[in-house]
């Protein structure tokens, strides 16, 4: 492919045919002899083949990588940052194919990719390219007992192992791919088998920008078989990992023995919490959108709901008519949701629906709706609001990662605070009340890595991210990535 729009192109001209994408190997793009097929999940149709790699291909790009390194981390940040910026620039140059590549790949509507997944693409890159070049360390003139002068230098580390899930595809990858190579770092990644398509195209644009070969490598394949032989490679020194909870601690234990710097972004469970004193009608479209948008597949979704009991009955009345008004569909018409990722995801999601049947809970909205047309062999499921669940609930106590939520009536602040730290999970929460020493009180007792307050989603970069409990390990933004992908040496001068 000559450039990032005509790879973009490739896959999205004549959408019928069963295109073939390739890993990132050294410079150059290069085919497997085992091909994964991916489907589309609003059709149910095959439309991509894509690399089964194994660990004769992992090896292949780890060396590339290891051997680009001694000259790609000499080079300066501002050279590093240019090229960071020129990646930037293509990709919002293309910002419209990769929305449609995004939406077609994972199912969620373009509107999304359009307005959230892809520039945010653009901004991690930019974000990191700037950085980078405002990076200070810290230094000490000491007098006793010599006088000498201390400063740390931030080296990079190595091959960075940069591992990403399917649900923000080109988002997450991002997030790691730019402080990764800001720092220094070389990198090979290896994004999800299920939405690799962007992921292919953005490799068009790191060749484009002019990185040079084997600074930036893509493997494409499962877990098992492409993942385990980056963890475990001993070349790799630190591993970037984003995904589920089970995935991450498999990840750690095999990560373990190399001695290897590993950060791990999880999974949850995230809990709400909505006092008496909010103007519902206010506050009710955003909590709607916490829940359900991206069908429910964030990793920082609300998805337990707990409703002072003073005002539980408006509540669910007014979610339940806000998640009504959202349509669900063909993620090219732009509907509110589009598909759930996978048929496996899709069976996984509707059983916990069953499950709410089984238990007796009530649904008051939602279920896996009749779709007419090409779309109607598609994976969705309608925002579903289930209330009369046990505390005990699998519905309440294990992450879903759909359009699926639980509403619980609470009395007090305790109870409420009891029951949102009564999970494993400590990724984020929510809470919504116009009493400031009530906002504050509840934040400082929950037990995750971000509360949003009267607001969701609101990312500034800056700010370290990420779980407590078993929703990771370490955090990612501006100082933690940086720190994350250098090796700290203070280093001491005597001065007489
Ligand atoms: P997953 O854990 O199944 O897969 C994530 C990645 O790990 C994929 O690239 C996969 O191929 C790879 N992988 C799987 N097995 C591996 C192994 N043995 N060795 C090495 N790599 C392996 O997760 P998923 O289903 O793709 O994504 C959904 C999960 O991600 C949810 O649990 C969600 O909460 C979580 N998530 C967390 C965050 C966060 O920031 N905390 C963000 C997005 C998603």
């Amino acid at each position: 492919m000559q450039n990032t729009s005509c790879a973009a192109d490739f896959l999205l001209h004549e959408p019928s045919k069963l295109r073939t994408i390739s890993n990132l190997i050294d410079g150059k793009f290069v085919e497997t002899s085992e091909n994964l097929v991916s489907v589309n999940p609003a059709t149910g149709e095959e439309w991509l083949n894509l690399p089964r790699s194994k660990a004769a291909e992992m090896d292949k790009a780890v060396e590339a990588a290891d051997r680009a390194f001694p000259a790609w981390s000499a080079t300066s940040v501002q050279h590093r940052s240019r090229l960071l910026n020129k990646v930037a620039d293509i990709v919002e140059a293309n910002l419209e194919e990769f929305a449609r590549l995004e939406s077609k790949d994972q199912g969620k509507p373009i509107y999304l990719a359009k307005t959230i997944d892809i520039p945010r693409c653009v901004h991690n890159f930019r974000f990191f390219a700037t950085a980078i070049l405002h990076h200070t360390n810290p230094s000490v003139i000491q007098k006793e007992p010599v006088e000498a002068v201390n400063y740390v230098k931030s080296d990079p580390i190595g091959v960075a192992g940069l591992i990403s899930p399917w649900n923000l595809p080109l988002y997450l990858l991002s997030f790691k791919l730019a402080p990764a190579l800001a720092c220094g770092n070389t990198v090979v990644c290896k994004p999800s088998e299920i939405t690799s398509a962007t992921a292919w195209v953005l490799m068009h644009a790191f060749v484009e920008a002019g990185f040079p070969a084997g600074v930036v490598n893509m493997v494409i394949g499962t877990g098992p078989e492409a993942g385990e032989p980056l963890v475990t490679d001993p070349r790799v020194p630190v591993i970037s990992f984003t995904g589920s909870t089970v995935i991450g601690k498999k990840i750690a234990s095999l990560a373990a023995p190399l001695n290897k710097k590993v950060s791990l972004e999880m999974g949850g469970k995230n809990a709400c919490i909505v006092y008496p004193s909010v103007d519902l009608d206010e506050v009710i479209p955003t909590i709607t959108r916490s829940c359900f948008i991206n069908q429910g597949e964030i990793c920082l979704c609300s998805s337990r709901l707990y409703v002072h009991r003073e005002i539980f009955d408006e509540f669910c009345s007014k979610l339940v008519e806000k998640a009504k008004e959202m349509t669900v569909g063909d993620p090219e018409e732009n509907k509110t949701l589009g598909a759930l990722v996978s048929d496996v995801h899709f069976k996984k999601v509707a059983s916990y629906i069953d499950l709410a049947k089984e238990e007796n809970c009530e649904i008051l909205c939602g279920g896996v709706p009749s779709i007419e047309g090409k779309c109607s062999n598609g994976y969705f499921v309608s925002p579903t609001v289930v209330t009369n669940v046990k505390a005990t609930s699998r519905l309440l106590n294990e992450e879903i990662f759909g359009p699926v939520v639980c509403v619980v009536p609470f009395d007090t602040r305790d109870e409420a605070i009891a029951k949102a730290n009564a999970v494993p999970y400590g990724l984020s929460a929510s809470i919504w009340s116009k009493n400031v020493d009530e906002i504050h009180a509840t934040a400082s007792a929950l037990r995750v890595g971000t509360v949003w307050c009267n607001c969701w989603l609101v990312r500034e970069l800056n700010m370290p991210f990420g779980g407590t409990k078993d929703s990771g390990m370490g955090r990612e933004g501006a100082a933690d990535s940086i720190h994350f992908f250098t090796e700290q040496k203070t280093i001491c001068v005597k001065i007489n």
